[in-house]
């Protein structure tokens, strides 16, 4: 059986997000800028695109800038928020721990050209504390970023606090939301969010689509030079097939959510409840403000990536907390930023399930990881130590 429980790294697309993708690659191909027929329909697919994401965001289809993804809105969002510090003379941001690295390494740039970065802690809960930011925020702040969702954790932030708070304090607040739309409830206005940041294939849609809604009256910095694509905001030709089908995945996604959330959380709470019950494991992040889909959990005495490994060779797709991406062995950033010791936070998985996922499918989770986890502390030397009362159990 083959489990793919990695959709917080990304999704397979809809049957309508693709069809309507591979159309506009098909058929009308034309460059939304040419003023011939062909042209103009892809013009005309781009503002139906603008306007149903809109919609659904409750925003106005001119804050919507389109990208290439989560990443891109990011590094757009901060460093235009950035260009306005720089005007007013305020050169403070405020972030957290446990961002995702877009956020933290464009952070790292404008430290590098003079801004003050505060990064609040994140609780063992994974939820950032709303009377933390409150006194972290000084005359100078200029931006506030703080994710909607985390991808590891799937914690979701006290967004609407953070916004009410922000608009108070007359300080941006920008948020990643890339995990958070499509799966949970978010409207820009209702939440007091500036700036936001989405990425299409988290969704169901294609990859290398996103966008960045800006509330108007911020004015946006383009990051990429070139023609006067998206309002002088964005140059480059418009990848109208992915943004069109992010258009399709995104309003079905909020067609569905409901029923999406509640058989998804079903789905998770069955794996979450079998799991715990493994001896010397811990879920990570509160159980109750997460993400419908989300599981993260620590397994003492072994390591993420055998344990991937493994799940792989019993058909199960799943991440670890390690950064095995970059090649390091380093545990994730956003473990050890909930306190977690380097050797637990190196045990860890992050099972993430999407409404593609099936019942069966968890009841096969549910039979390989116990057999991995005990075949992996049978071959450990910690785990005997452990075992055999020379070091002391962690969790
Ligand atoms: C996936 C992800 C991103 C990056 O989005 P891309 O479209 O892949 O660039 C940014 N932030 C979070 C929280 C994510 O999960």
């Amino acid at each position: 059986m083959q489990v793919y429980a990695d959709n917080a790294a990304t999704t397979k697309m809809s049957k309508k997000s693709f069809e309507t993708t591979v159309s506009y690659m098909e058929n009308e191909y034309g460059n939304p800028s040419s003023l011939y027929t062909i042209g103009q329909k892809a013009q005309e697919a781009l503002v139906s695109a603008r306007e149903s994401i809109a919609g659904n965001l409750g925003c106005e289809p001119r804050e919507i800038t389109f990208t290439s993804g989560g990443s891109e809105a990011d590094n757009q969002a901060i460093v235009s928020a950035a260009e306005i510090g720089i005007k007013k003379g305020k050169k403070h941001i405020i972030s957290t721990e446990f961002e995702h690295h877009a956020v933290l390494h464009t952070l790292d740039k404008l430290k590098k050209r003079g801004f003050e970065i505060t990064l609040l802690p994140v609780h063992s809960d994974g939820l950032v504390r709303v009377g933390e930011l409150s006194k972290a925020i000084r005359p100078d702040t200029v931006l506030v970023t703080i994710m909607f969702a985390n991808n590891e954790i799937g914690t979701l932030q006290p967004i609407a606090e953070i916004g009410k708070l922000c608009k108070e304090k007359g300080v941006i607040f920008h948020t990643d939301a890339v995990q958070a739309v499509g799966h949970v409830k978010v409207n820009v206005k209702e939440l007091n969010i500036d700036m936001l940041s989405m990425s299409a294939h988290k969704f169901h849609g294609p990859k290398g689509a996103g966008l960045l809604y800006a509330r108007k009256g911020i004015l946006l910095s383009s990051i990429i030079e070139g023609g006067a694509q998206e309002r002088g905001k964005r140059a480059g030709t418009e990848n109208v097939p992915a943004i069109v089908g992010m258009a399709a995945a995104f309003t079905e996604s909020c067609e569905n959510m409901d029923a999406n959330y509640q058989y998804v959380k079903g789905l998770r709470d069955i794996l979450i409840d079998e799991l715990s019950k493994i001896p010397h494991s811990k879920i990570n992040g509160s159980v109750e403000k997460r993400l419908p889909g989300n599981v993260n959990i620590c397994f003492e005495g072994i390591e993420g990536e055998s344990l991937l490994l493994l799940l792989d060779d019993k058909g199960v797709s799943a991440s670890s907390g390690s950064a095995c991406t970059s090649g390091s062995l380093d545990p994730s950033h956003v473990l050890l930023a909930l306190g977690l010791p380097h050797e637990i936070a190196h045990g860890s998985l992050r099972l993430s399930l999407s409404e593609y996922n099936t019942e069966e499918e968890v009841k096969h989770i549910i039979k390989v990881v116990p057999e991995v986890v005990e075949y992996l502390r049978s071959m450990s030397p910690v785990w005997k130590d452990l075992k055999e009362g020379r070091k002391e159990y962690v969790i």
